[in-house]
């Protein structure tokens, strides 16, 4: 059996390589290293696959999420609600703008915000909502959308983890997840979805005026050559990242196939579990499967009993993650905020309970039945 890893970023590579190679090359050979044709090539064919208005690529998710918030001109102290149940990049950058952030609970069932928990969070100092497509699953849009159609607020998706993803309405309209929002965020970190070979970003929005103000400021303010209109950032993809994105890009749904068929094997091997809860799937999104992510209940403990699993599976040579051991409340970084919410009893309890298993394009079922094998003997022995 070839050896699990939680992330086989070298096998998906490998079955690409001499596209991949050849399109570096291109890129080395034309010195285009900023701001190549490959560059505007991948936001035009991303802005395609996405069925949206317009991408800006720029250096990596956490800029993405920060330069959506800069364009929106909110204030020092205004308010921006966002799960606490999240990868620290997206509350950091509301904090990082000077901006408070207000942790909302998810749902236990999708991982991702919860609407019912929305409202009452809402304050006159409420400008945005960052819902995040944690795992790969969408959180439910239509809800969150028609909250902020009430209240006159901004939408941004955290959308790194769960690019490709499709949202159906009850009309039956489909889109995809990322644009449905204001704005769409999004990482090509080496191991999401759609990876770079290094660090990668991009917005996405339908908003003519959002685009180019975003654009702007991924550029300095500039507007046009050496004519600094408001305070932005250097964030920029560079061309090599681009080329390769462009030809992984034409893969991504191929690369969410040999997710979700790793996830069903997963799913047969722990249907009907007692102690293992394997991922929800609403009916109104299809899940991309950025992890695979089961809930485990039992023991005296449930996070002891989790933490045991996660040693046993190492002990056979299975990676397994915590994604994520301690949620943004809980964080120091945020220690000085009076949040409203540090009582947050299902974010806890998820904290305590979630555990992440090897999850990528390549896994065989050899693999997969090992993996799925000792899961299922840790709790039988
Ligand atoms: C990866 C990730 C980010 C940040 O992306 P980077 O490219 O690493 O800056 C933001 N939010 C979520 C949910 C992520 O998973």
């Amino acid at each position: 059996m070839r050896p699990i890893q939680m992330v086989d970023t070298k096998t998906q590579y490998q079955k690409i390589k001499s596209q991949v190679d050849q399109a570096v090359l291109q890129v080395m050979d034309s010195s285009g290293f900023i701001n190549g044709k490959a560059v505007q090539d991948f936001a035009f064919n991303l802005a395609s696959y996405l069925t949206c208005k317009h991408t800006i690529p720029c250096a990596n998710g956490t800029d993405a999420l920060q330069i959506a918030m800069m364009a929106l001109d909110l204030q020092p102290g205004d308010e921006v609600i966002t799960p606490s149940f999240t990868y620290i990049a997206t509350t950091e950058v509301i904090a990082l703008l000077r901006l408070t952030p207000v942790f909302a609970e998810v749902d236990p069932r999708t991982f991702c915000i919860d609407p019912s928990s929305l409202e009452k969070l809402i304050t006159p100092r409420t400008k945005a909502i960052v819902p995040v497509h944690l795992y790969g699953h969408a959180a439910p849009m239509e809800e969150i959308m028609a909250i902020a159609k009430k209240h006159n607020l901004y939408v941004i998706e955290d959308n790194a983890q769960a690019i490709g993803s499709d949202y159906t309405f009850p009309d039956g309209r489909k889109k995809k997840t990322g644009t449905i929002g204001h704005i769409g965020a999004t990482s090509f970190y080496p191991s999401k979805n759609l990876g770079a070979f290094g660090d990668g970003g991009a917005l996405f929005t339908d908003d003519d005026a959002l685009a180019a103000k975003m654009k702007m400021i991924a550029n300095h303010g500039q507007s046009r050559q050496y004519y600094f209109d408001v305070v932005g950032c250097n964030s920029r993809l560079d061309t090599i990242q681009a080329a390769i994105l462009d030809i992984k890009l034409k893969h991504l749904d191929e690369y969410i196939v040999a997710r979700t068929t790793a996830a069903d094997f997963y799913d047969k091997g722990f249907s009907n579990h007692p102690s293992i809860t394997p991922p929800y799937r609403a009916n109104y999104s299809r899940h991309a499967f950025h992890q695979y992510t089961i809930l485990v209940e039992g023991g005296n403990n449930s996070a002891t009993m989790r933490n045991e699993l996660k040693d046993f599976l190492a002990g056979h040579k299975i990676p397994a993650m915590i994604y994520y051991p301690v949620p943004g409340h809980r964080q120091k970084m945020f220690a000085h905020f009076q949040l409203s919410t540090r009582d947050m009893p299902t974010t806890d309890w998820l904290t305590e309970r979630v555990i992440s298993l090897p999850m990528h394009t390549e896994l065989d079922e050899e693999q997969l039945q090992f993996i799925t094998g000792k899961v299922l003997e840790y709790f039988n022995r």
